[in-house]
């Protein structure tokens, strides 16, 4: 609850303290199967000219701006409420480009970039003197993403070829996965949004740190640690991910933030299927008995028997981790217009996409697990 509060607060401070100019969002909407290039080159120049295009990819919608413009950037954090201590994702259209942007290149990018580029991986290299530190937030690394999706690969080149774009949300909440969720969180801050649809992934790239001798997993993402495994051998994940010892930070610093967090207060049910049914089950009756709404998270072919809830989401099949992937911060949103006051969700493994699917859960749920 404090969350969704907090980030109302937020905003409404924002805007009484004028920080923020309020602009007119033109909204354009794009056709896949014969994309107006003229709509693209039109947003290509906002992004020239210093101004703000929000923008689908294939894992989530992505706020932009001229990455090597320090201005952009610090407008981009402005737009999110983003602390500036948290760096953007440069995205680039094609392997070369990142020459520019890199002071060294080594052999795990190259073979990375061939077997899982364009697509929802972003590598950590040492920046060149040309990325601006208000772009890397004072780090001498950067993040490095070439996305698949053809609108955004084409705004990329007509935009300078140097994207710099954290996911369009309001900094806190989901990130989104559709255009009307940046339009909900980021409309009169930002030039323009690009109507894509809605995304195929639904989870943030996975960030692999490639600047230090073994690389590491900083996000977790549709990439998995396998996947990493069968190009370039031994990869391990940041150790700040799962510590439970506070003082073990994540190296990506998005990852030490709370996220995602619907206004309700969530938790994650932990178990053996079939007592975690029966958990969800006490739980709603029990809140039944206090007034207390509840809403629950669950695979679609056990929604039938949570008929006693207040408002319950199916996030897939069983076993269906694409589908999860791709409904979970949709799910998390549409609790936000219903009145429950508390959310169970089921977990996730630990391998495969799952680790991405579980580790965004936790953020929402600020860490709160029940184990039964
Ligand atoms: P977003 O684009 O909103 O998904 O956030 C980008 C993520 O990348 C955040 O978690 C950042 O902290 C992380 N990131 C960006 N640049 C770096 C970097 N140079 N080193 C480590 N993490 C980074
Ligand atoms: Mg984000």
């Amino acid at each position: 609850m404090a969350m969704g509060n907090a980030h109302r607060h937020f905003l409404g401070n924002l805007l009484k303290n004028k920080k923020i100019e309020m602009i007119n969002t033109l909204v354009e909407k794009i056709d896949r199967s014969n994309i107006d290039l003229d709509v693209i080159r039109a947003a290509g120049k906002v992004l020239r000219e210093g101004g703000l295009v929000a923008f689908p990819t294939e894992t989530v919608y992505g706020l932009g701006g001229d990455g090597l413009n320090p201005e952009s950037s610090r407008k981009i954090y402005e737009a999110k409420g983003r602390p500036s201590d948290n760096p953007l994702i440069i995205h680039v259209a094609d392997f070369e480009s990142i020459k520019k942007i890199a002071a060294s290149i080594p052999d795990t990018a190259k073979k990375l970039a061939d077997a899982f580029w364009p697509g929802p991986m972003t590598m950590i290299l040492p920046k060149s003197e040309i990325v601006p530190m208000e772009t890397t937030g004072g780090l001498n690394t950067i993040a490095i993403r070439m996305p698949k999706d053809d609108i955004a690969l084409e705004l990329i080149r007509c935009g300078g070829g140097y994207v710099a774009a954290p996911s369009a949300n309001a900094s806190g909440r989901p990130s989104p996965t559709k255009a009307s969720h940046v339009y909900e969180d980021l409309n009169e801050r930002i030039d323009m949004i690009l109507d894509g649809g809605e995304v195929g992934i639904g989870v943030e790239s996975t960030i692999i740190d490639l600047s230090e001798e073994t690389p590491v997993i900083l996000r977790p993402g549709y990439i998995t640690k396998e996947m990493f495994e069968s190009v370039i051998g031994h990869v391990i994940y940041d150790p700040g991910l799962t510590s439970v010892d506070a003082s073990v930070k994540p190296k990506a610093p998005g990852m030490k933030y709370r996220h995602y967090a619907p206004k309700a207060d969530l938790s994650v049910v932990e178990g053996d299927k079939s007592r975690v049914m029966l958990k969800m089950k006490d739980l709603i009756a029990d809140n039944l008995t206090k007034g207390i709404k509840t809403g629950i998270i669950c695979n679609d072919e056990d929604k039938i028997s949570f008929d006693n809830a207040d408002y319950v989401i199916g996030i897939g099949a069983q076993g269906d981790e694409e589908m999860a992937a791709r409904h979970l911060y949709d799910a998390l949103r549409e609790f936000d217009s219903t009145d429950v006051d508390v959310i169970y969700s089921i977990g996730f493994g630990e391998s495969g996409l799952a680790v991405a699917i579980m580790n965004r859960l936790l953020k929402a749920a600020g860490q709160k697990v029940i184990t039964v």
